[in-house]
């Protein structure tokens, strides 16, 4: 048992500096593997948040002026720490989330990715140059910083979603506020401690703690001038209307409902083994975790369903302490309870449990908040397994008699972020990648998420807005273009006044 004095205050980071909590008010951070309170968070109040707003405007201007390129170098500094101290990170990102050593490394990983990116900001903040463009003028366009801008994250990616939502925009010359996931809150607060052993400049990163408070200060506070948001769909629909109210950028990427489709050509061992690291890697606690697998044709379904029943059984569900673990325990409690209440509802919605996760040991008896595997077949749209995103191991088999039935139940659904298709066929590959209306779509990959330099960003309610996570678009999202028209004059130039609108023939 935990006793009260190991369990930790966490502060906020503001103004380069830990800032103890004032409002109050705390949330528990649980270590999922044990059930255990680890830590107290506190949660901002408005006053807080709109002081570390103030203190992030005042560091603006100098980080601006910055060149590009000891920008550059800081970032670059930053990137090393990460790599320097990547058995600590890891640590602390276990322990609070509760996703394996390996799939921790993995997180981290690709969270450099665009950290290496913003490293190559100079590249992507260069402007477009005209000469002559009337008498005397050259114009050119030039990429400017937008200010202080805001990042909001879930739990689920303490690390890489962060890294991912915030280094162009360090990069690019913003001063960044991160409000954390309330849930993993330690992983921020060791990165600001990396910010700022890398040089950066006090006030242009800042981690507020907090939950809807913070959250709200930051959308209606008119310093901040744009919201990266990632979340849960109904949250992201939230941030990206209240924030477009107070007339701000915003992108807000949500939940997911990714389906693999497996033609009757494929190889159903291989396709086996990529559903189960997709589709139930970090407890499915994945926006782009498969939720669905979707064979063609009765028999395709019924050889799959064989499979992969064997294989699932053998998963093994635990502590990241044991190195033989597949993945570990959902985050919450109320996580768990809802899983497990989804189950129930698909069972008795006349779903099929073909493996049923909530029979472990582990499950019944530790106090971790552990759900194991399971997978219900004979899932149809209408059910609530089906329609909605249910963030952890339960995982549906919708079967189908054909491809153009696979995507029209695909393109139907609320949700669009990721989707994956298995065959040796081509043409049915090019007939699905033209015809889905999915953003992020493989092809005998399983999980297609796009490497950090390519934009990443779901279709429909998986994203509000237009902007990306990861790739070039960021750099794009968080700066604003001016155009410049400038003509020098020499001294006996006509200075006459002209009425009508400038046409630039002469
Ligand atoms: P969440 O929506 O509950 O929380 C996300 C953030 O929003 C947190 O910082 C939280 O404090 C804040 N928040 C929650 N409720 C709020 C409210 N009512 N008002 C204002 N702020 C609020 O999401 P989560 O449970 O932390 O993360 C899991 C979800 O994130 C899943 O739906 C997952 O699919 C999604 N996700 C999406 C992507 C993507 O790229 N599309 C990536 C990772 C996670």
């Amino acid at each position: 048992m935990t006793t009260a004095q190991e369990v930790k205050t966490l502060t906020h980071f503001i103004g380069g500096e830990l800032v103890e909590g004032k409002s109050n008010r705390f949330g528990s951070v649980f270590n999922p593997t044990t059930g255990e309170v680890i830590a107290k968070v506190p949660l901002a109040s408005v006053e807080e948040t709109r002081e570390a707003i103030n203190k992030a405007q005042a560091a603006f201007p100098k980080w601006r002026d910055t060149s590009v390129a000891k920008r550059s170098e800081i970032v670059l500094k930053f990137r090393n720490l990460i790599t320097e101290n990547m058995e600590e990170l890891l640590q602390i990102i276990c322990t609070e989330s509760g996703k394996t050593i390996e799939d921790a490394k993995g997180e981290i990983t690709r969270g450099i990715e665009s950290v290496d990116l913003a490293i190559g900001a100079p590249h992507l903040m260069k402007g477009e140059y005209s000469v002559n463009v009337g008498g005397q003028i050259n114009a050119y366009s030039a990429k400017y910083p937008l200010g202080v801008v805001a990042a909001i994250s879930p739990f689920n990616f303490p690390i890489m979603v962060p890294l991912a939502q915030t280094s162009m925009a360090i990069a690019v010359g913003n001063a960044v506020i991160l409000k954390a996931s309330e849930r993993v809150p330690m992983t921020a607060l060791y990165v600001s401690e990396l910010w700022k052993k890398a040089g950066l400049p006090d006030g242009i990163w800042t981690v507020v703690n907090g939950d809807k408070d913070a959250v709200n200060e930051l959308l209606e506070n008119s310093i901040v001038e744009a919201i990266s948001f990632v979340g849960s769909t109904p949250v992201a629909k939230y941030i990206y209307e209240t924030g477009s109210k107070y007339g701000k950028r915003v992108t807000a990427l949500g939940g997911g409902k990714n389906n693999m489709v497996v033609m009757p050509d494929a190889d159903l061992e291989q396709v086996a083994n990529a559903f189960i690291g997709a589709a139930y890697g970090a407890a499915s606690q994945r926006c782009m975790a498969i939720s669905t697998i979707m064979p063609v044709g009765k028999e395709t379904a019924d050889r799959l369903v064989g499979i992969l029943k064997e294989k699932i059984a053998n998963l093994k569900v635990g502590s990241y302490t044991n190195p033989e673990t597949d993945f570990g325990p959902v985050i919450s409690q109320q996580s768990k309870d809802a899983i497990i209440a989804a189950i129930e509802r698909g069972e008795s919605e006349g779903a099929t449990v073909i493996c049923d996760g909530r029979e472990l040991d582990i499950v019944k008896e530790s106090k971790g908040f552990f759900v194991g595997p399971t997978l219900l077949d004979n899932v149809k749209p209408g059910m609530e397994v089906y329609e909605q995103e249910i963030f952890g191991p339960a995982r549906n088999v919708v079967r189908v008699d054909s491809l153009d039935e696979a995507i029209q139940l695909i393109n139907k659904h609320e949700l669009g972020n990721g989707v994956t298709i298995f065959t040796n066929d081509g043409l049915a590959a090019r007939k699905f990648t033209t015809e889905i209306d999915v953003g992020m779509v493989g092809v005998n990959v399983p999980i297609p998420i796009p490497v950090g330099y390519h934009n990443f960003a779901g279709f429909k309610g998986s994203r509000f807005g237009e902007g990306h996570m990861f790739g070039p678009d960021q750099a794009r999202f968080f700066t604003k273009t001016k155009t410049i028209s400038e003509r020098w004059m020499e001294a006996q130039a006509s200075t006459a006044s002209t009425f009508a609108f400038p046409s630039n023939n002469d």
